[in-house]
């Protein structure tokens, strides 16, 4: 019997605003993530920091900068991915102010809206649900 996959990527519809009184539409991927797919991506984030920290143990001088470092960002990265439902896979829109269509930069952790910048002609647009 295999694992299934604890996360599921859907697709969404969202309204891009920008300066102009028209509305463009982006199309994002966003992958959900149940409880226990969470604790799995914040313990897997913090066995890898943890794991870069205990090998910077032995690189002279480095270590004393190095391992703190790497504790302390395996606990954030940990904190972060628990409370993270939902990340974007792919995010793709119209710009409203330009008309170019678009692959849009905001890939990571989703909350229910976010700015970006059109890459055509690099106006900050908002993406807010449909
Ligand atoms: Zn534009």
């Amino acid at each position: 019997m295999t694992d299934r996959p604890q996360s599921a990527v859907m697709e969404r519809r969202y309204r891009l605003t920008g300066y102009s009184d028209r509305e463009g539409e982006a199309l994002l991927q966003l992958r959900s993530f149940d409880s226990p797919a969470r604790v799995k991506r914040a313990v897997a984030a913090l066995a890898v920091w943890w794991g870069a920290a205990f090998l910077s143990l032995f690189i002279p001088v480095a270590h004393f900068l190095l391992v703190p470092g790497f504790l302390m960002f395996g606990l954030v990265t940990f904190v972060r991915r628990l409370k993270t439902s939902a990340v974007v896979v792919k995010a793709r829109g119209i710009c409203p102010d330009c008309g170019a269509e678009q692959d849009l930069d905001i890939l990571g952790s989703w909350s229910e809206s976010r700015d970006v910048t059109c890459r055509q002609c690099h106006r900050s647009l908002r993406l807010t649900a449909a």
